[in-house]
């Protein structure tokens, strides 16, 4: 008989751990409430360089190719249109920022992932230009309401989806057993909901929320995502999405007037792009204090699982993390030490 798992929460993180279970024979069954509040939101960019400190994200070797060809490969699984290639066209914030890069594109770490700086890119006037701007090569951005909303209709097609809240009266952890079905294996995937979930309410998952802006300019390039103090993401038809803001503690849905004018003056600090703001949108990200996902089993209930806390990278390191969690969960493999729950304290459990 096939071994099942029970998924809880439809976001980047349960959909990507289903379609690793189902590729190791196992049926999963996935529970969600049908209200999406950050993969859905999200810009959907892979952006290869954290600007900050102008180095390569995290991992970015790993999760950078797995990511690429798996929403390649989902695309022809759900028939739709997901993936985009993005450049993206850093103006860069000081002298330092400028040297910096000039120090990592000699890089061969760097080679893949920056442009050589060239006299066009230091004079670029694409926006208020003062130190200069570089290339990166290799970001993409995934149609995020259209990956989550496919997703949705895929699994419901397929009868593995239930459109309802997981409630917590119905469950049994000891049994691994929700309302009258045992599971071989149960994997809570709520995003920044898990915090009020009392299986996995131990752990330290922060709640961010964003906010950004759908603008129409017919000045902004459409070639090039534009990113100072903000990101411009060109979504098409003289379309593009502002953002994002990072307000901590604040698990609020709300789009407000500050995050509005917020967006706006980051986008003004740029250039003048006379944009029309014509969609406002905030959701909350599952972030952690040391930048690092939260994955792993539950220290007290057998083949109970968690798979959260991917914060402001969901899309790059989703593909490649749900397999790692599959590895584990199926073979035992062990988990890299710096994703792993483990490293937190289970006192409190
Ligand atoms: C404004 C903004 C911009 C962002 N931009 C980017 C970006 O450009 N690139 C990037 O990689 N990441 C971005 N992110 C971050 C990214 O969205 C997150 O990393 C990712 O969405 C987290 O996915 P998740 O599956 O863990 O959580 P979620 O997407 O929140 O999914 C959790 C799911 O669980 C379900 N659920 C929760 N509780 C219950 C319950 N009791 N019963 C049933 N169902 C339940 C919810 O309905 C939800 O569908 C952004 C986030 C925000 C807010």
């Amino acid at each position: 008989m096939k071994q099942t798992a029970l998924i809880i929460g439809a976001g980047i993180a349960g959909t990507c751990l289903a379609h690793q279970l189902r590729s190791k024979g196992i049926a999963v069954q996935i529970i969600d409430e049908g209200t999406n509040h950050s993969s859905a939101i999200a810009a959907g960019m892979v952006n290869p360089m954290v600007f900050r400190r102008m180095n390569k994200s995290w991992r970015l070797d790993d999760f950078h190719p797995e990511a690429e060809a798996f929403y390649q490969a989902i695309e022809k699984i759900l028939g739709v249109k997901l993936y985009h290639p993005l450049v993206i066209r850093r103006f860069f914030s000081s002298e330092q920022e400028r040297k910096l890069w000039d120090q990592r594109e000699k890089d061969p770490a760097y080679e893949a992932y920056l442009e050589k700086l060239s006299p066009q890119d230091l004079q670029h006037q694409g926006a208020n230009n003062t130190f200069g701007s570089g290339r990166v090569k290799k970001a993409f951005w995934i149609d995020a309401a259209k990956y989550v909303e496919s997703h949705a209709a895929y699994f419901k097609e397929k009868g593995l989806l239930m459109s309802t809240r997981f409630e917590e009266q119905y469950w049994q952890p000891q049994l691994r057993k929700y309302k009258d079905t045992t599971y071989d294996f149960v994997i809570f995937c709520m995003g920044y909901l898990q915090k009020e979930e009392p299986t996995f309410g131990y752990l330290p998952l922060e709640q961010t929320k964003g906010q950004t802006l759908l603008i129409e300019s017919a000045i902004l390039p459409e070639n090039e995502s534009l990113n100072r103090k903000c990101f411009v993401l060109p979504c098409g038809d003289k379309r593009f999405r502002v953002g994002s803001t990072y307000e901590w503690n604040n698990p609020t849905l709300n789009p407000t007037e500050e995050g509005r004018k917020e967006l706006l003056a980051n986008l003004e600090s740029l250039g003048t792009y006379d944009p029309k703001v014509v969609g406002h949108f905030a959701g909350v990200r599952p972030t952690v204090l040391d930048r690092r996902p939260l994955i792993g089993a539950h220290p007290k209930w057998n083949d109970v699982f968690v798979f959260n806390g991917l914060g402001a990278k969901g899309y790059m390191m989703a593909p490649t993390l749900a397999r790692e969690l599959v590895a584990h969960i199926t073979e035992k493999t062990p988990l890299d030490p710096e994703i792993n729950i483990s490293r937190f304290t289970v006192k409190n459990v």
